[in-house]
């Protein structure tokens, strides 16, 4: 079978190692530079590949396709696969049928890393040999190659689920749905949300699917559409014969009529948001069957993901807080939602269609500054300039730190939750989220 693996990346490359090993002719073709050190990978494993271009004739003569999430549809070479009716599919659909291992598929507009991380440290912690993988660290196809896990849980973006025809995980997780990505969608929301609900078009009787029942656009699909899995809701404020929720400042998991109890002020994360992505995970910690004291003990040691809500440093009393990853306007709701100190809030960068009227209840409430950085700064000036009683234009996140500190006194707290895309002054939102932590170091 000819495997043309298109993108040169993590999942790439870990699907042309797989394939090769099970004895494919495998090509890897990436339109832009693959780096050196996958190069020598590909090379150290007999793997034919080229970067800077897509060469045709080598491309379209595939049995299948294997597309990186990175690479659109639209993409020239890839409608001429489509159309010459080669199958193009994601690296999770060709490397789920090499393993046995259960796989638990994690998706959503926001929540999806901390609660893959929370969901892989519930069963980490009881002992399971599982694995993690999907958008985080070494790719999945790579690990089923070394066959080492018995299960993994995956996070899974739209982009991959669009590649999926057969793969459905035994546990599904959606965590929520707002408007995010849409360019790659014809700009439309249903579309985005279609992608989303792929997790479970292939799940059977026997498997579940997780997910937010407050979530409107996920009711809605629900309501209109049909899966076969057996349905696991969360809320915050509704409760379940079957299904987790909060009562009295506990979070209550009933799951085959097992029921877990856990006072939330014991669980080490923070925040609303944080008490879905903790009710999520600890659903599936029961459908594996881990031990209450377990999951207990696992959800009030777990410190959370880098740039989530990331408690940087206290500095003569005020809390400095990292949420760089805010990269829409709902994970920044959540964030001001979480703090109960007056606020200096750090926003703005490339706006993804912004609807700041969201926010504007709980900028009243909590934020006594904004510090406005990025290149959209208008909208966000336009939005609150009456609201708040300061609002500072800044060039640089060192500037914005410097500033923060001045405008705030003992108690309060500087947030950075930008709810924008971060490549104006940033690489991406990792460097956004260091550049911050570094200058409150050096204040
Ligand atoms: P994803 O991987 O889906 O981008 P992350 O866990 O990385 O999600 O979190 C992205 C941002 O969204 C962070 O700012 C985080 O604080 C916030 N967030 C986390 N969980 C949720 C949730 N359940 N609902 C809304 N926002 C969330």
């Amino acid at each position: 079978m000819r495997l043309v693996v298109l993108g040169g990346g993590e999942s790439g490359v870990g699907t042309a190692i797989l394939g090769k090993e099970k004895g494919c002719d495998v090509f890897v073709s990436d339109f832009g530079k693959i780096k050196e050190s996958y190069k020598e990978v590909l090379i150290k494993n007999g793997i034919d590949w080229e970067d800077e271009k897509h060469t045709e004739s080598l491309i379209l003569n595939a049995d299948v396709v294997m597309k990186s999430p990175g690479i659109p549809e639209k993409a020239p070479i890839v409608k001429k696969l489509v159309e010459k009716g080669i199958p193009v599919i994601s690296e999770i659909e060709f490397a789920a049928p090499f393993t046995k291992a259960i796989t638990i598929g994690i998706t959503g507009s926001n929540g999806k890393t901390t609660t893959t991380m929370l969901t892989y440290h519930l069963l980490q912690s009881a002992g399971l040999n599982v694995g993690l993988a999907g958008n985080i660290g070494k790719s999945f196809a790579e690990q089923v190659a070394e066959d080492k896990y018995d299960s993994y849980v995956l996070e899974l973006s739209s982009f991959q689920l669009d590649g999926i025809i057969n793969y459905k995980p035994h546990i599904a997780i959606i965590t929520n749905i707002s408007p995010d990505h849409l360019d790659r969608y014809d700009y439309k929301y249903e579309n985005y949300i279609d992608s989303k609900f792929r997790i479970t078009m292939n799940q059977t009787e026997e498997d579940y699917l997780i997910y937010d029942a407050d979530d409107e656009a996920i009711s809605e699909w629900l309501q209109k559409n049909k899966t076969r899995a057996k349905l696991i809701p969360f809320s915050l404020t509704k409760t379940f014969e079957e299904g987790a929720f909060i009562k009295n400042n506990t979070m209550e998991a009933i799951i085959n009529q097992e029921e877990f109890k856990m006072e939330t002020e014991s669980i080490a994360l923070e925040g609303k948001h944080n008490l879905k992505n903790a009710m999520a995970a600890t659903s599936v910690a029961k459908l594996m069957q881990i031990r209450k004291a377990t999951i207990r003990e696992s959800l009030s040691n777990f410190q959370g993901v880098e740039h989530r809500l990331e408690k940087v440093l206290k500095i003569q009393n005020v809390q400095y807080i990292n949420d760089s990853k805010a990269t829409n306007v709902n994970a920044t709701f959540f964030a001001l939602d979480s703090m109960n100190t007056p606020t200096v809030w750090i926003v703005g960068g490339v706006d993804k269609g912004n609807d700041y009227n969201e926010l504007m209840a709980l900028v009243r409430e909590k934020v006594k500054a904004i510090i406005c950085l990025g290149v959209d700064n208008k909208k966000i000036i336009d939005a609150f300039g009456n609201v708040v009683d300061m609002m500072i234009e800044v060039q640089s996140m060192r500037e914005a730190v410097i500033m923060a500190q001045r405008l705030t006194e003992k108690g309060d707290t500087v947030l950075l939750s930008p709810a924008c895309a971060s490549f104006d002054l940033f690489e991406n939102y990792e460097d956004r989220g260091r550049q911050f932590k570094d200058a409150v170091h050096n204040l």
